[in-house]
């Protein structure tokens, strides 16, 4: 498309969590290898600035014209703080995911030893020494139970969204070991496996590979415990009527899910609204996917809910392209009716401006008064701010207070 980009990246390197994620479905790349890929095509293509450990400290201004700075080294290990500002006419937010991290105690998590989740179980198949045995904390694994939807679908929790990537993560886990280690014994305790699409063809190739599939009532979990030096995990198996099921296992694998990401700064500074599951929300799901309500603001990948890789590259591109449309346009489609303030009585109390859902009001220094200011290209006419200014200084074009007024007493008499 030929814009030119700044790619603001608060880590050292780009890529996210992909490159922790191993093999990624259909398990043929790495995730490591596609960042590295990526990472060279970045570093290449001239149109774009790569800022690592950069983060945004400040943004103002709209659609063709945002004003961001950025502060650099934000790890402060090279070098001193430094700030620098850039001038853009989109962006484009793809800030990801974390994730869940158990509570001490939630299936034995930190409170016995074999107990871990699925990213520190990838980390140390990624860091595993060579060798005939799978060893985790200097035991040898010959029984694995991977307990899925902890942190995802939960009853008593506050995340009731499937985070759609777990169970093919899981299962893509169970396939990676057995390659290499045939004889392990996998158990999968699941709340009924969701690999939609051909990710099924995982699932299967799984079960003939002779994993065990288990599948326990929401509202009845697994419970993990310890017995005599020995770990165990018990459900209840709906595909068996309910029947009682233990396994012993050497080590248990939480398969977390996905929360939004816990630094919320570039959502503040953007005023960019959330979904009740606290991930960034787009104007329609199916009609407007990667638009924001702030004009010129697009999201992609993870920060808007849970995605599998393909599923986030797809958004991604998807926003790529919108964003494009933003600032190859070259002009803006402004709304006929938006809001305007008095400046003769606005005293700045700033309560519009936090009703405000587009960002669309800032305080400024009129003739040497503070006053509130309305952006006429980001404002949207929708009348929010009008009722919360005690001092009756806001209307809206074509329906000011007067206007209003007429058509009542015409409409009355
Ligand atoms: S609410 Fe009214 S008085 Fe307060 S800043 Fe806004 S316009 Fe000014
Ligand atoms: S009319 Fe709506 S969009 Fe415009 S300034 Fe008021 S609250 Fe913001």
């Amino acid at each position: 498309m030929g814009d030119s980009v700044f790619l603001i990246e608060r880590d050292s390197m780009i890529g996210g969590k992909l490159a922790s994620l191993g093999k990624i479905f259909p398990g043929v790349v790495k995730g490591e290898d596609m960042v590295d890929r990526l990472y060279k095509e970045v570093k290449n293509d001239e149109r774009i600035t790569l800022l690592t450990n950069t983060k945004i400290k400040e943004c103002r201004g709209n659609i063709g014209d945002f004003k961001i700075k950025l502060q650099n080294n934000i790890s402060g290990v090279s070098s001193p703080d430094s700030e620098n500002d850039i001038n853009v006419g989109a962006i484009l937010v793809a800030t990801g995911f974390e994730s869940y991290s158990p509570n001490d105690g939630e299936f034995g998590y930190k409170e016995i030893n074999n107990v871990i989740t699925l990213p520190e179980f990838r980390e140390l198949l990624k860091n595993r020494k060579e060798g005939k045995n799978l060893i985790v904390k200097n035991r040898k694994i010959r029984d694995i139970a991977f307990i899925y939807c902890v942190g995802s679908r939960q009853i008593k929790g506050e995340n009731k969204y499937c985070s759609r990537y777990c169970c093919s993560a899981a299962i893509q886990s169970s396939l990676d070991i057995k390659e290499q280690f045939s004889d392990i014994q996998v158990y999968h305790f699941t709340k009924g496996v969701r690999t939609y699409g051909a990710q099924e063809l995982k699932y299967a190739e799984a079960s003939r590979s002779g994993d065990i599939f288990i599948q326990f009532p929401d509202k009845e979990e697994p419970v993990v415990y310890s017995e005599k030096g020995q770990t165990l995990v018990k459900a209840k198996d709906i595909l068996s009527s309910k029947k009682e099921i233990e396994a012993a296992v050497d080590l248990v694998v939480l398969v977390t899910g996905m929360v939004p990401d816990s630094d919320k700064s570039v959502g503040s500074l953007l005023k960019l609204p959330r979904g009740r599951d606290n991930f960034f929300n787009e104007i329609h799901m199916k009609l407007r996917p990667v638009e924001t309500v702030i004009d010129g603001i697009t999201i992609a990948g993870t920060c808007q809910g849970p995605k599998g890789v393909m599923e986030s590259a797809n958004s991604a591109l998807s926003a790529a392209v919108k964003t494009h449309s933003f600032v190859s346009k070259g002009e803006l489609e402004l709304s006929p009716i938006i809001a305007y303030t008095d400046v003769k009585t606005c005293e700045w109390c700033g309560a519009c401006s936090e009703a405000c859902p587009y960002n669309a009001i800032s305080k400024s220094d009129v003739e040497g008064k503070m006053v509130a200011v309305i952006n006429k290209t980001t404002c949207k006419g929708c009348g929010m701010c009008l009722p919360v200014c005690d001092s009756d200084s806001i209307e809206l074009t074509s329906f000011t207070n007067k206007e209003i007024e007429s058509m009542i007493e015409i409409l009355a008499n």
